[in-house]
């Protein structure tokens, strides 16, 4: 039977986007498989007053059980009350949608936001694709982002080995033949925690650190021109903190050269239309850091919450910084009592 979002306590997130365009910020959308991870979310939402939207990709559905996850995402509504938040604002949504029947069975799930990224497609046909979720989707008030553009990167089942650009000159048609209510786009963000070659990056003298290329803001400025105040989103978002790379790597890990989109950018971003940002591999590299840090320092522990606490006390502490220091959607809640 199906259920709506209203009735879990969720929210869509065409309210939280005016605002957040309006006032010059950007929504967290942070990725969750897990409890620690939610709960780490909650909590610093919670706590920071801001509006989030909790990501779910097909990936997550298939690892988690949607069943159980919609279940977590209304226990979420009510643990941020337990924690003070009286009027939480949370959306629950659809990271990368591949088909109409995905998104469909979302929005009966008790979704209320779904993805459609039709954007490997050809022009026409993430079109067709994209106004068909819509069509759907709006009939019970459930937001739709569409993508336009391809980000590089590897994310659960989206692989691309080259990114496209969006293309300004598309975004007016595709919004208007589409109806969607957000647009992803390409500006050379990326997926995962390897966003660029060494080759495409210059290294900091001093450290040995790779400096990725910078953001395409031409194109962003010409999609602002193109759809004043229209939502827009950044998928790939992550910055790869060298800290979190340092403690897996002197952990027994390796990642060699991962490289992120330095915070700068990011909040140079939130400032403009872009009012969401997508964050995953970071939340994904501080839980593996910490789990690594108990392992490697205390290697007869056994009990998972010894090492799952703390990976969620590192992930609230992310998850914090990102929304203060980043994005700036702290006290942002229409409510704040
Ligand atoms: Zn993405």
């Amino acid at each position: 039977m199906a259920v709506s979002y209203k009735d879990l306590g969720l929210v869509n997130t065409r309210e939280m986007f005016k605002r957040a365009i309006n006032g010059g910020y950007a929504i967290p959308a942070f990725n969750f498989n897990n409890m620690e991870q939610l709960q780490a979310i909650i909590t610093a939402s919670s706590k920071l007053k801001s509006p989030v939207i909790l990501q779910v990709s097909k990936g997550a559905r298939n690892y988690a059980n949607q069943t159980l996850l919609r279940y977590m995402a209304q226990g979420a509504v009510e643990y941020a009350k337990e924690l003070g938040c009286n009027h939480p604002e949370i959306a629950l949504h659809l990271d990368h949608g591949d088909s109409f029947e995905l998104c469909k069975s979302c929005v009966d799930m008790g979704f209320s936001s779904v993805m459609i990224d039709g954007s490997s497609l050809p022009y026409e046909e993430n079109i067709a694709l994209t106004k068909k979720v819509v069509e759907y989707a709006h009939q019970f008030d459930v937001t739709v982002e569409g993508e336009l553009g391809v980000l590089a990167g590897v994310e659960d089942e989206v692989v691309a080995e080259e990114s496209h650009y969006t293309r300004p000159e598309e975004v007016i048609d595709f919004t208007k033949r589409t109806g969607v209510d957000s647009l992803a786009i390409s500006i050379g963000t990326s997926h995962g925690a390897y966003k660029f070659k060494p080759e495409q990056c210059t290294r900091d003298p001093k450290t040995g650190v790779l400096v990725p290329p910078p953001l395409a803001f031409d194109i962003l400025d010409d999609i602002m021109k193109e759809l004043p105040g229209f939502p827009i989103v950044l998928h790939g978002s992550s910055s790869v903190p060298q800290e979190y790379v340092d403690m897996i790597n002197s952990t027994g890990g390796k990642l060699p050269d991962a490289v992120g989109i330095p915070e700068e950018q990011l909040r140079k971003a939130a400032k403009s239309a872009v009012c969401k940002i997508n964050i995953d591999s970071d939340s994904r590299l501080a839980f593996t850091a910490a789990v690594r840090k108990v392992f490697a320092e205390k290697p007869g522990e056994f009990d998972p919450r010894k090492y799952c606490g703390p990976a969620r006390d590192l992930m609230i502490e992310l998850y914090e910084h990102k929304i203060k220091e980043v994005l700036g959607s702290d006290n942002k809640l229409a409510q704040l009592d």
